[in-house]
């Protein structure tokens, strides 16, 4: 596990120049080096504990949890973080050892290693804001909760009036639980200060999509993977990750003033490729395809108003706490808008979210005329993919598209 040991003896200098490295490597603009080191000393602030550390997931309200000078631990984002540095394995291999069934969720069975081999940061408390997809964070959370104190956010169905009071209300009883735990008091501007920030930096994100709409696509797939989710995931930094999402984008109008970036496909993907190294973006890269729209990004990226009520409606709008229907109308939209000739779904094992909606998903695409393939895969557990099998089956679905 050395990336948790590097973060936990870590310190400002080290991540510096750890960042520095990591960016000329990739060949991003130079503010990724930036936003790169915010992301490690997040992680490298949560093993050292200064701070009140909250494990959560998302989506969760870390807008609250900052205002409180806390920092969030997001299990999920760091499980991503470990499987693209090959860590994973061990932590899912410990997780069924103890008992977790083979087929279960891989970003759960994650934590529950970490915790059984005793890499979990100190944790204060822990919370986690229940979608209406997936309850597996909850169970393990549950599980977690007998040794730290935890708060455990339910999100309504509905986002009517009766939804989004019964929303704030519990965001205002979260509140009240991060003021025992930290022993501060409620600061409303820190909070609209958070919102700020939070907010300028989705809309930076929303400029990065965007830049996808064009003819001509200058970024390589996993270029633009990676950049997601190696900064993204980290909502502890957001005005120095803006920063990168700003240059990103203008470096690419640039390329595409410049005529830079034909592509034969533009593809979108649904749900999560592999964060471990897998030969899916090889494929695609050697068929000259261009993913000009994915669905992650919305999971708890929408803008939020003021205040606490502000809050509750900003995750009540979550992609996944939506009905079904909702979801497929905003796919079907975006597939148009950014003009997509075929869509690779990525149907996570032991995900009901993600492999009961397959279907309706598949079928709502066929009737505008756009394929859709289907790749059943687990984007951290390498162990669980027959890479041979997925790689013939994106060829010959590349192969239809041209
Ligand atoms: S939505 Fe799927 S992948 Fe995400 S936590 Fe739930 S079961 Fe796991």
């Amino acid at each position: 596990m050395n990336l948790i040991k590097l973060l936990k003896y870590s310190n400002p200098l080290f991540n510096k120049m750890i960042a520095k490295y990591f960016a000329r490597e990739t060949g991003y603009p130079k503010s990724f080096s930036k936003a790169y080191y915010a992301v490690l000393n997040h992680l490298m602030n949560c093993y050292k504990a200064r701070q009140p550390v909250i494990l959560t997931h998302h989506p969760s309200p870390v807008e609250i949890i900052n205002s409180f000078n806390a920092i969030s631990f997001i299990a999920d984002s760091f499980s991503a973080m470990l499987a693209g540095n090959k860590m994973d394995e061990e932590l899912i291999r410990s997780a069924e050892r103890i008992g977790a069934p083979r087929g279960a969720c891989s970003f759960q069975k994650s934590i529950i290693g970490l915790q059984a081999l005793g890499l979990l940061p100190r944790i204060s408390a822990l919370t986690f804001l229940s979608t209406n997809q997936c309850d597996s964070p909850k169970k393990v959370f549950e599980h977690l909760s007998s040794d730290v104190p935890g708060f455990f956010i339910d999100a309504p169905y509905s986002m009517n009036g009766a939804g989004i009071n019964y929303m704030t209300s519990q965001l205002n009883e979260f509140i009240k639980f991060l003021e025992m735990i930290t022993g501060r008091g409620f600061n409303k501007k820190g909070l609209n200060s958070e919102i700020d920030k939070t907010n300028a930096c989705i809309k930076s994100l929303y400029s990065l999509i965007n830049t996808r709409k064009h003819d001509l696509i200058p970024v390589k797939p996993l270029t633009m993977y990676r950049a997601y989710f190696s900064v993204i995931g980290y909502q502890g930094s957001p005005g120095l990750i803006k920063e990168f999402l700003d240059e990103f984008t203008m470096t690419i109008k640039k390329r595409q003033e410049e005529g830079m970036g034909e592509n034969k496909s533009r593809l979108a993907l649904l749900q999560l490729p592999p964060f471990y190294p897998s030969k899916v973006f090889n494929v695609l890269e050697e068929n000259d395809c261009a993913v000009v729209w994915d669905e992650l990004p919305l999971m708890d990226y929408e803008l939020s108003g003021h205040g606490v009520r502000g809050l509750a409606k900003k995750y009540l709008s979550s992609i996944y706490n939506k009905p079904l229907d909702e979801r497929i109308k905003i796919i079907i939209k975006n597939v148009k808008e950014f003009r997509v000739d075929g869509v690779i779904y990525f149907s996570q094992t032991g995900c009901r979210q993600s492999n009961a909606s397959v279907s309706a998903i598949k079928n709502a695409l066929i009737n505008e005329g756009i394929p859709m393939l289907i790749l059943d895969i687990d984007c951290l557990d390498k162990e669980s993919a027959q890479q041979g099998q997925i790689v013939t089956r994106l060829e010959s679905f590349m192969e239809m598209l041209k």
